[in-house]
């Protein structure tokens, strides 16, 4: 890679530790969305020193949006000397909760030993961190490059981005012509390129019974006992048939590389607060919620109806068996291709920082990426970043101060290449 881009990255290992230490500090905890506009003023403000021109858009009326929560994202964007593509690298500022076990306060952003701890340090603000200073020592060795650089900070993304990417996309803010090529640092380790997600289908099913006193539950209908022959039917062929169906799709973990689900929660009967007297009541509905994830190789109306058929059929069978399912999420599976230019330009960054080709990933969950290529019909972007994967949202969660001055130098030949400004 070009020497002096790589050394005026290297030269600034203290300063992007520091900057990754920074934004540890803003707890920008999702939910409740804490900090959100601090944080986003403080990556505004540092970049409109730099000439970048700043917006912060709050998302009015998104869920969880309130005058004390409110969901601001930041926007800023440099206009280089001539006109060309404009690339652009979106991080979430939203942390999950710290949770227990942590060694270490965990807003405090220690830098210890090589690695930067805190939450939030992997999943994602050392990708932040890191863009930020790949796009700054760019422009100090590229002052004429053509195009335009953008780098966003955007909030709920851990809830599912409805404040912040989708609140964006919907306005054109991820969408030619503004912006060609979308990068986003999350975590997927220093030379994996993550294609993309699979898809995801969540569900409520209900199972109906009828009241009745418990000493005499003939003279009911326990519908608890009729979501048990759903699990009972899940057990016996959804399940075994999940297993078998294998995708092309590159997922990581190996575990992911097919369909699963996972039943998130089920509730049936009185309330799970016995904080008063139980009481003896045969329950009348019992409720389930599915986290169905699916592959390219399936449609949401296939992995749908797979579902549906089961239950239709345990409606033939089951005595006094009746069911109604309603969606609360669909997410389509994604994949950008590798020949995608965004792809192409990090994949020729990791050669030249690593002398190895990368390893090209699907995230089992999904992230921003769908917003940008559902709403905003941008279909180059990946994500690409440093943190190892497994560390995000667990106690004592860190990134690795050289992981990120080695992302960063990736992240800024492959903004090279996109604008085609480095010089080859
Ligand atoms: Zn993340």
């Amino acid at each position: 890679m070009d020497e002096r881009l790589s050394k005026t990255i290297e030269d600034r290992t203290e300063e992007l530790a520091a900057l990754a230490a920074d934004l540890i500090r803003f707890p920008t905890v999702n939910p409740p969305g804490d900090a959100y506009r601090p944080c986003a003023e403080f990556i505004g403000e540092r970049l409109r020193k730099r000439g970048f021109g700043v917006e912060y858009i709050r998302a009015e009326g998104a869920p969880g949006d309130s005058d004390r929560y409110p969901r601001v994202n930041v926007v800023a964007r440099f206009d280089g000397r001539s006109r060309g593509s404009a690339v652009h690298f979106n991080s979430h500022i939203d942390v999950v909760e710290a949770g227990e076990g942590w060694t270490m306060d965990p807003f405090a952003g220690l830098i210890r030993d090589g690695r930067v701890y805190g939450r939030g340090a992997c999943d994602m603000k050392g990708g932040l961190a890191a863009s930020i200073i790949a796009v700054e020592s760019f422009m100090d060795v590229y002052p004429d490059f053509p195009g335009a650089i953008e780098i966003s900070g955007t909030v709920d993304e851990e809830s599912g981005g409805f404040g912040g990417v989708a609140h964006l996309a919907k306005q054109g803010y991820f969408s030619r012509p503004k912006v060609d090529h979308v990068i986003i640092p999350e975590p997927l380790n220093k030379d994996r390129i993550c294609l993309g997600h699979r898809g995801v289908w969540w569900a409520e099913i209900e199972t109906r019974g009828e009241m009745a006193h418990g000493s005499m539950p003939f003279l009911g209908d326990c519908a608890v006992r009729h979501m048990g022959a759903v699990i009972r039917a899940f057990e016996d062929e959804l399940y075994p048939a999940l297993d078998q169906k294998r995708t092309r799709m590159p997922v990581v973990p190996e575990g992911a590389r097919r369909s699963t689900m996972n039943i998130n929660a089920i509730h049936g009967g009185q309330t799970d607060d016995y904080s008063g007297l139980p009481s003896p009541n045969v329950p009348d509905s019992c409720r389930m919620v599915i986290d169905r994830r699916f592959l390219l190789e399936e449609t949401l109306a296939e992995v749908k109806d797979e579902i549906v058929t089961l239950l239709d059929r345990l409606k033939g069978s089951r005595s006094k068996f009746d069911y109604s399912i309603r969606d609360i999420m669909e997410v389509l599976p994604l994949m950008t291709e590798r020949d995608a230019p965004v792809a192409e330009a990090v994949a020729q960054g990791i050669r030249e920082v690593f002398g190895r080709e990368p390893e090209y990933v699907i995230s089992p969950g999904t992230y921003d990426q769908k917003h940008v290529t559902r709403i905003g019909h941008l279909h180059d972007c990946i994500a690409y970043g440093p943190g190892i994967l497994d560390l995000a949202h667990r106690p004592d969660e860190w990134v690795g101060v050289a992981d990120m001055v080695e992302s960063a130098k990736v992240m800024a030949v492959g903004l090279g290449r996109l604008l085609g400004a480095s010089g080859r």
